[in-house]
């Protein structure tokens, strides 16, 4: 459900140097990771957090990521960083 997805999004914007601790709401692993992909100079983009165990995730469009937060540029490898995995859609 896309809805627990949305809701681990504030506790990652809390800890977003190490999430470590945050629980995948699909298979309850610890396995989750984000990237911020926007404009370098406006961080307007979109959100992706994925788990790297089960490989779900969600993409989340027109956000600004947080001063902090791990961000790639609309020109950087973004397939080489963040893994094919599954959006969850509803
Ligand atoms: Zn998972």
């Amino acid at each position: 459900m896309k809805k627990e997805w949305i809701k681990i999004i504030p506790k990652m914007i809390d800890n977003l140097d190490d999430i470590s601790q945050i629980k995948c709401p699909n298979c309850g692993e610890c396995e989750l990771d984000y990237r911020y992909i926007g404009d370098d100079k406006t961080r307007v983009g979109f959100l992706q957090m994925w788990c790297n165990k089960c490989l779900k995730g969600i993409y989340i469009s027109r956000v600004v990521a947080p001063e902090k937060a791990k961000f790639l540029s609309f020109d950087d490898e973004l397939e080489e960083i963040i893994p094919d995995y599954d959006f969850i859609e509803d």
